[in-house]
């Protein structure tokens, strides 16, 4: 069976729910949205760190910088999300996305342009995977930066409401905090919420996300009280069972786990609380939504059908309307009722 679980976990139709589009950027886009002059030294190396398959963390860092270097115009966002929603469909078989990214203003880009450009770019798209956008708040910037980001947001949400789903709390952890006002007022909004939570140690901030409820949780890592979180805020999650969103890789590559057996998923999994599978940057982390679905299997013992199951499950946690999950379940029945073999031979 271990030569087919490739193979099925690609063909396996994917739901996509944490993707910033900037660390999803796969090399070869980078290469050609960076412009630069092939015969110069910088060029060699960029394209040295870009060329490797496994990368460290330092190189990680460099890559995010390379792609943020590289998004630093409306035509380039257009494009940069154009090849994201194509990588995720051909190379992965995500039938639908939900890409996130903080909204930014460049030289001749306002924050508008920027998101009117990732909009137009999912709108566009003509293959068979649905495109959602979350827009961020970046937790380094301060309260002033971050409510002209909701304002925009906002604005761009009343202009986009077939696209914009929600919003989403991102960045360094170990800078800025969780400003509930700010979410309060996105969700009185209609937007939905998900919420980069407990990436390090902090039970104090953990306790104010769970007290506020997001709709999702991004990672959770530092939050079950074998991964160092506190009882107290166990309890309130487990009466809240707010969806997860784990990253195998990513905790793996920035050390936040301790390898993909340690990963905190196991408690999720064995206590049968809800939670998807994503790959967070998969440009930068060398990954793909296909191979998290592989790490699961091999180091959680899971089986087809759970896998099947997983994706399943996913899409009642997405932020579209139900008129898409119910056509998003009918599609995954179907390729559950072709594949039943594969299902239930797994030997
Ligand atoms: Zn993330």
């Amino acid at each position: 069976m271990m030569e087919d679980v490739d193979d099925f976990c690609f063909d396996l139709p994917k739901i996509e729910l944490h993707a910033h589009l900037n660390g999803s950027l796969s090399d070869q886009c980078l290469k050609k949205l960076n412009c630069m002059d092939e015969s110069t030294k910088e060029y060699k190396r960029i394209a040295d760190v870009l060329d490797k398959t496994e990368r460290t963390l330092t190189e990680c860092f460099e890559v995010f910088n390379i792609a943020h270097r590289a998004t630093n115009t409306v035509d380039a966002v257009y494009k940069a999300t154009q090849s994201v929603i194509r990588d995720f469909y051909l190379n992965d078989h995500v039938v639908y996305l939900e890409l996130r990214t903080t909204p930014r203003a460049e030289e001749g880009m306002s924050k508008e342009d920027y998101v009117s450009a990732v909009v137009r770019a999912i709108k566009e798209n003509n293959l068979e995977i649905i495109v959602k956008l979350i827009l961020s708040i970046d937790r380094r910037h301060s309260t002033e930066e971050s409510l002209d980001t909701l304002n925009v947001i906002l604005k761009m949400k009343t202009k986009y409401p077939d696209v914009i789903v929600g919003i989403d709390l991102s960045g360094n952890p170990h800078e800025g905090k969780f400003n509930v006002d700010l979410f309060q007022k996105a969700r009185d909004n209609g937007l939905k919420t998900s919420i980069h939570c407990a990436e390090i140690k902090n039970d104090e901030e953990v306790e104010n996300i769970l007290t506020f409820g997001p709709d999702r949780l991004g990672h959770a890592t530092f939050l079950h009280p074998s991964f160092g979180g506190s009882q107290s805020n166990w309890d309130i999650y487990c009466k809240k069972k707010i969806p997860v969103e784990c990253c195998l890789t990513s905790n793996v590559i920035c050390g936040t786990s301790k390898s993909f057996q340690e990963h905190h998923i196991r408690e999720w999994i064995k206590s049968s609380l809800p939670f998807c599978i994503c790959t967070d940057d998969k440009g930068v982390f060398c990954t793909s939504l296909k191979k998290e679905y592989e790490m699961v299997v091999e180091h959680h013992g899971l089986e087809p059908k759970d896998l099947w199951q997983i994706s399943y499950n996913t899409v009642d946690y997405i932020f579209a309307s139900d008129e898409i999950k119910t056509r998003l379940k009918v599609k995954l029945m179907n390729w559950y009722n072709s594949h039943e073999d594969e299902l239930f031979n797994s030997d």
